[in-house]
């Protein structure tokens, strides 16, 4: 009995746009449609802000100056709701292309239709793969500095990693921890000069540059990371408490495997008015095929999507 009305499949009703995501990228996107006087609604399926809820701080959107990322969060997401966009939890598993309308098909088994689609799913942290990474996340190893920095307070961790989310999460981790050892598998670091001088100055931090993870180590939580010089494969054991992951980024966008309109890497792959290759779904922010993947970027395509979906769905209406 039971199960049978769990499988029940529930129409959720129909809009004229439907963003999935609310990033920036997401957030942008909808005031913009709520502005055009569309039926919007907004699905995100963790919390409204995205990456930014899981950065410490902002200081490169304009007019903000220096602010946390649960602050331009909220600001954004407070934004949406002034403008009365309907904002639901929803985490969409695949999106059917029906023609002039869409099908959003979420895991709890709800069907929403929508005349337009707005993708805005960002991207998820890239894992090194190395034995011990999965079981030991969530003991130990995490990929967010701001959600369990707080845990490691005076302890040893390691942080893997050498771009400029690296190295500003490490500068961030050095306020808790006692020590930070920074592992790159590249000979320099390729964070800005900035970043770099003000990870040294905080004087709580070394660099073992030129090595690759061999494993994360441990029972029942992280001990040890053991690493390996690329050239010399001379392996060294670092004792550790925790160990964070900052590699970069794979695309959030196996809701639209079957569709093709994915690159090789699994972005989607849009013109630059944001349309995919199927009329009526708009691909934006971190997970389209671009070259700066940045706060202000991803609301620069939401606002330019939300312009094209206005278009698209006059269109529908000749
Ligand atoms: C550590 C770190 C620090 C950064 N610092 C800065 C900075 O200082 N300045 C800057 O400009 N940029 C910074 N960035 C980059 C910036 O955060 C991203 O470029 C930006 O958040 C991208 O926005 P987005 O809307 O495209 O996607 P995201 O912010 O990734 O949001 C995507 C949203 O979609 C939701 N979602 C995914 N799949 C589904 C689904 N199937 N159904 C429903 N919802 C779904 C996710 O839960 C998420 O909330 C940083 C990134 C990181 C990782």
């Amino acid at each position: 009995m039971m199960s049978s009305m769990n499988n029940e499949v529930k129409d959720m009703g129909q809009y004229d746009v439907i963003i999935i995501g609310a990033g920036p990228g997401g957030m942008t996107a909808a005031l913009y449609t709520q502005r055009a006087n569309l039926k919007t609604l907004m699905l995100e399926k963790a919390a409204p802000g995205g990456k930014m809820m899981s950065t410490y701080e902002v200081e490169n959107y304009t007019g903000l100056g220096k602010v946390t990322g649960f602050e331009i969060s909220e600001k954004m997401f407070n934004h949406t709701q002034e403008l009365g966009v309907e904002y639901k939890y929803g985490d969409v598993v695949e999106i059917k292309d029906l023609g002039e309308l869409k099908e959003l098909h979420t895991s709890s088994n709800e069907i929403y239709k929508a005349k337009a689609v707005i993708i805005a799913t960002g991207t998820i942290p890239r894992g090194t793969n190395a034995p011990g990474e999965s079981r030991l996340t969530g003991r130990g190893v995490s990929w967010c500095a701001i959600c369990d920095g707080a845990f490691f307070k005076d302890l040893d961790i390691v942080v893997v990693g050498g771009g400029n989310s690296a190295i500003e999460e490490a500068t961030y981790l050095t306020k808790m921890v006692k020590h930070i050892t920074v592992v790159n598998i590249l000979p320099t670091l390729q964070a800005d000069a900035k970043a770099v001088d003000q990870a040294k100055a905080t004087g709580k931090m070394d660099f073992k540059l030129g090595y690759e993870i061999v494993s994360f180590d441990g029972e029942d939580k992280l001990e040890s990371v053991k690493i390996r010089h690329a050239e010399t494969k001379e392996e060294t054991d670092i004792k550790c408490d925790g160990a964070f992951v900052f590699i970069g980024h794979l695309p959030e966008t196996t809701l639209v495997k079957d569709l093709g309109i994915t690159n090789k890497w699994g972005y989607i792959q849009v013109n630059e008015k944001m349309h995919t290759n199927i009329p009526g779904i708009f691909g934006i922010g971190d997970v389209i095929e671009k070259d700066l993947r940045q706060i202000i970027t991803a609301a620069s395509d939401g606002s330019i999507a939300a312009v094209e979906v206005s278009k698209y769905i006059e269109t529908l209406r000749k």
